[in-house]
């Protein structure tokens, strides 16, 4: 029988044999070796992976974080009823409240104006107060009823963009001003206080930006006026609101119909002598005349030394 000959390799010219075993060795290690580096070359991606997702999530996080931050930016801005840059031009209206409530009319020896116009906004007197107001180089506080903006449609939303855009402080007037709605058997109902006013705010917010809010407002008919208002003032302080009534008035709503002069008159006879006003009109339907009394009325304040002021 023919001894089986262990199979020959040719490698270069020479003639080689080689062990089956050795090239079976050789091929594991080759193997092991390609295997390894496999192995490694995966672990490395996968680690390469991991770090891009980690570099993805804090992309993320601080995109989020930059929003957060911006978003909060926007929301002091526009916390206190007037544009940011508006602030300077403004008092605590909680204080002038609280000073009115106690018939204090001080003020540390200077001498302050708020001129305040109620039941707008309306497209017919609105723009002639703005006008004035832009003419003269001063601001006032806008008291605003919603129902009213509503029913002068886009040009009166534009308006009360104007407004705020103008330097002038936006306050709510409540939506309805309807006396039997808001204090039956002239006691405050709050449940229809509260929902009244809200839906004012929501059409400032609408027109004004989702951070935009006012704490300032005033109460159909004056705080003065009506009964049970002790637990309107309990929901007031604790919702952090200021309810702001008045220390003169042109009569622009009371009395005999009175002409421009009239009207400035009036002011002036009721502001005399007092070192902080609160001069009450109405920018509303029908206050042609308030509107033209009001370049007489800015000229005896200023004359006078007043600094006009909105309330914030
Ligand atoms: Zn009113």
């Amino acid at each position: 029988m023919n001894k089986r000959r262990k199979p020959t390799f040719y490698i270069g010219k020479k003639k080689k044999r080689l062990n089956l075993k050795k090239v079976a060795i050789v091929a594991i290690i080759g193997v092991v070796c390609i295997g390894g580096s496999v192995k490694a070359w995966s672990f490395v991606s996968e680690q390469r992976q991991i770090k891009l997702e980690q570099k993805k999530l804090e992309e993320k996080k601080r995109i989020e974080e930059e929003k957060r931050r911006k978003e909060e930016e926007e929301k002091k801005k526009y916390m206190i009823g007037v544009s940011h840059e508006a602030k300077k031009d403004s008092y605590d209206a909680k204080i002038i409240s609280d000073k009115l409530s106690k018939y204090d009319y001080s003020n540390g020896g200077k001498k302050v104006v708020f001129l305040t116009f109620d039941d707008g906004t309306s497209t017919t007197v609105t723009p002639k107060v703005l006008k004035t107001l832009k003419d003269e180089g001063v601001k006032a506080t806008f008291f605003l009823m919603g129902k009213n903006i509503e029913a002068g449609g886009d040009r009166a939303k534009e308006l009360v963009k104007q407004e705020f855009k103008e330097g002038h402080a936006i306050a709510n007037h409540s939506y309805s001003h309807d006396y039997k709605l808001l204090y039956p058997q002239r006691t405050v109902n709050l449940d229809s206080f509260k929902s009244d006013f809200e839906k004012t705010d929501g059409i400032l917010k609408e027109l004004l930006g989702k951070y935009f809010s006012t704490r300032v407002l005033r109460c159909p008919g004056g705080h003065m006026s009506w009964k049970g208002m002790d637990k309107l003032d309990v929901y007031l302080k604790e919702s952090g609101k200021a309810s702001i009534d008045w220390n003169a008035l042109s009569a622009d709503a009371q009395g005999k119909k009175k002409n421009a002069q009239e009207l400035a008159e009036y002011a002036i006879k009721t502001s005399q002598g007092k070192e902080m006003v609160v001069l009450l009109m109405h920018d509303t339907y029908g206050k042609e005349e308030t509107a033209k009394s009001l370049p007489l009325i800015i000229k005896y304040f200023k004359d006078n030394g007043y600094a006009f002021k909105t309330l914030a």
